[in-house]
């Protein structure tokens, strides 16, 4: 008997193949290394289609910081 489609059948594959391409390039929170399960960049979270908060909170620091910059130098 198959299945029947719900929205998780739809997104999950979905929901991978970002998080898989992410990882891949090291792009956004994957660019950093997670601080809760200690995986490195490139690396996907140890908890399933999840990104840990404080790993998204170390890469918008990271942003910040490299922002910050040319801010900086565009005001000067
Ligand atoms: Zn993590």
């Amino acid at each position: 008997m198959p299945q029947p489609f719900t929205a998780s059948t739809i997104t999950d594959p979905i929901l991978d193949g970002l998080y898989e391409t992410l990882r891949l390039y090291q792009h956004g929170p994957f660019s950093v290394r997670c601080p809760d399960c200690h995986v490195g960049p490139g690396e996907l979270c140890l908890a399933r289609r999840a990104v840990h908060r404080a790993r998204r909170r170390a890469y918008r620091e990271k942003l910040a910081a490299v922002e910050l910059v040319p801010l900086l130098a565009a005001a000067a």
